[in-house]
C-alpha cells in the first residue's frame, strides 16, 4: 500500500518552536535524537498544523516516507500508539499498518484501537463514526 506522498514542505519550519517544545528535541515516535526534524502527515492542511506534524528522527521519517518499517526495531511503536499527542498516534498507527503483520493480527487491531485510527482509511476514527459502527 505504497501511496504516493506529497513532499515535505519548507513552511513546516513555522512550527519549529512549538514542536521543539513539545518534543524536547527528540523523535516523538522512538525518543531518538539523531537528525530530528518535523514531519507533516498527509494530507496536508493549508498551513502546517502541530496537530498534523510530529518530530521524527532520520530513521522514523524514512519509514514514514517509504511506508516500511523494520519490525525488529519497531517495538517503540506499540508505546507510541498510546501517546497523548494525536499526530504521534496517527504516525505510529500508519507505520503499524505498513508492517507485514496484516490487519487480522489481534495485537495490531488493539494498537489501532488505542490510537483511534481506522485501518481502512489510515485516518482518525471520529466519534460519529464510532457511534455508527457501534450501532450497526
Ligand atoms: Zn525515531
Amino acid at each position: 500500500m505504497a501511496r504516493k506522498k506529497p513532499k515535505q514542505r519548507p513552511q513546516v519550519g513555522l512550527l519549529g518552536k512549538v514542536l521543539t517544545r513539545r518534543s524536547k528535541g527528540r523523535c516523538e515516535l522512538c525518543g531518538g535524537k539523531v537528525d530530528v526534524r518535523p514531519y507533516e502527515l498527509p494530507p496536508f492542511p493549508e498551513l502546517p498544523d502541530p496537530e498534523r506534524t510530529l518530530m521524527g528522527c532520520g530513521r522514523c521519517r524514512e519509514w514514514m516516507e517509504r511506508d516500511r518499517i523494520d519490525p525488529v526495531q519497531a517495538h517503540f511503536l506499540s508505546q507510541a500508539v498510546w501517546s497523548e499527542v494525536a499526530p504521534v498516534r496517527l504516525a505510529a498507527a500508519r507505520l503499524l499498518l505498513a508492517s507485514e503483520e496484516g490487519i487480522d493480527d489481534p495485537w495490531l487491531r488493539d494498537a489501532l484501537e488505542a490510537a483511534r485510527v481506522d485501518p481502512e482509511s489510515g485516518e482518525f476514527v471520529t466519534i460519529e463514526e464510532e457511534w455508527r459502527a457501534a450501532g450497526s
